[in-house]
């Protein structure tokens, strides 16, 4: 059997796969992988990358794992699939899990993707208000520039209209609310002098939209595909307030932040906040498999305890929960664990910003900032203005970042002009070795390009 050139194959691929995201470029294909090892992954010409993206944000525990494919092949062979409106044992262990990790005060309702995670959430928040007595409870806030999903209902709340306007109408009832953006600060304060503007402004959307109409925020710790904004250490608990104060519910969206990203198990805990309902995918599995969490507090799953027709939660999927997922997800969270990768996330995520910011003083270098290993460069044209760097500069770093052999990602919003955030978002597993030559080659890039 003759196996077929790189080229056989990108010609394969492009009459075959129409690629998430993707322009069509004649000339261009994509990086088409045949192997994966701790941090790096291998094409089909033989050419090896260190993926300092860790896919998109989710092999946590770096590639190449045969404990977690020995955990999904055992239970193939146990007990392959049986649905969530029964029970199984693997659920039930990975909930045990999952309580570990996040507390004992919630329950999980199993999917298979973070957008059905947060549709899940907006569905129980809505049906949780009816069953209380607040029927008119049904409209949902977020922030410009989070992502939330790709569904109708996670992208109406997704704050960047870039991906969103060709796909109107969406679903009434989400509305943004400007972000902690402290670099470009959309109420032209600076964090060491302002009133918290960012969080106050939940509090007056809510009394003009009515508070009573309002089911809940939806946001994550750290908004990670619009840009790696950090907000003060004061504004999650200052929403968190202002969420009790009118009776809306708190959903944290942890689907990338969540399983030691930033260096906390869960990116809240940074914050000292207890959410309502927390939505988990990607790192739950390092993405070996589909599977999502929405966790819900006992108070409202409670509330779906009546025996009535109308008061149970009418939700199903057919795959949520998939037996494989879930054996191959406590075996996850066991090497995160035994590994001690959520602590080593933060200590090496310090030790990076910490290299990383040797560059800050080049021309175009604007702030570089992030958690654990959760990394944003931000590149401008004018350190004074903090003018976006221009497409061509940014993927001009990504270029050779990657001719480096050092893949790296970038936030998206061309339409508003800010797609100038390098993103380093690497596996928790990530080497010594591999986490100097990360950066060393990324430094290399910014000095070719940034100065
Ligand atoms: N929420 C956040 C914060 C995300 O980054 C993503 C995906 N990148 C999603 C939700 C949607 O997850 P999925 O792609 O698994 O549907």
């Amino acid at each position: 059997m003759t196996t077929s050139s790189a080229k056989e194959w990108w010609d394969k691929d492009r009459q075959l796969i129409w690629h998430q995201m993707a322009r069509y470029h004649p000339d261009a294909h994509p990086l088409v992988v045949t192997r994966a090892e701790g941090a790096w992954v291998t094409d089909v010409e033989g050419r090896k990358y260190l993926d300092g993206m860790a896919g998109l944000w989710c092999v946590n525990a770096g590639y190449g794992r045969k404990e977690l494919a020995r955990a999904a092949y055992e239970q193939l062979i146990e007990m392959p699939y049986y649905p969530l409106t029964q029970s199984h044992l693997p659920a039930i262990r990975l909930g045990e899990k999952l309580r570990e990790w996040l507390g004992d005060d919630y329950l999980f309702f199993f999917s298979n993707s973070g957008s059905e995670a947060n549709e899940t959430a907006f569905k129980i928040a809505r049906q949780y208000h009816r069953q209380n007595g607040e029927p008119d409870r049904y409209k949902f806030l977020s922030r410009y520039r989070a992502y939330h999903g790709n569904t109708l209902g996670a992208m109406s709340a997704t704050g960047q209209a870039q991906r969103k306007y060709r796909y109107e109408p969406l679903v009434p009832g989400f509305l943004q609310v400007p972000p902690p953006d402290c670099y470009h600060c959309p109420f032209g304060k600076a964090p060491d002098s302002c009133a918290r503007e960012c969080a106050q402004i939940f509090d007056y959307t809510m009394n003009w939209e009515i508070d009573r109409t309002v089911a809940g925020v939806i946001m994550e710790p750290i908004i990670t595909g619009g840009g790696i904004l950090i907000p003060p250490d004061d504004y999650l608990g200052r929403v968190r307030e202002i969420c009790d104060r009118h009776g809306a519910l708190l959903i944290i969206d942890e689907v990338i932040c969540g399983f030691g990203r930033t260096g906390k198990p869960f990116g809240f805990m940074h914050y000292g906040i207890q959410p309502d309902i927390v939505t988990m995918a990607k790192g739950i599995t390092s993405g070996y498999l589909p599977l999502a969490v929405t966790a819900v507090r006992k108070e409202l799953f409670e509330a779906f305890k009546g025996t009535e027709e109308y008061d149970h939660f009418r939700h199903v999927n057919t795959f949520g929960g998939n037996p494989a997922a879930c054996a191959l997800a406590v075996e996850n969270l066991n090497i995160l664990e035994k590994e001690k990768l959520v602590e080593r996330s933060a200590t090496l995520g310090e030790q990076i910003l910490a290299s990383l910011s040797e560059m800050a003083d080049l021309p175009h270098v604007g702030q570089i900032r992030g958690k654990g290993l959760l990394i944003g460069i931000e590149l401008v044209e004018d350190k004074e203005t903090r003018q976006p760097a221009t497409p061509d500069r940014v993927n001009a770093v990504i270029a050779t970042c990657k001719d480096l052999g050092v893949l790296v990602g970038k936030n998206g919003d061309t339409v508003a002009g800010f797609n100038n955030v390098i993103v380093i978002s690497p596996p928790l597993s990530l080497t010594d070795e591999d986490a100097d030559l990360l950066v060393n080659k990324v430094k290399q890039a910014l000095q070719e390009h940034a100065s």
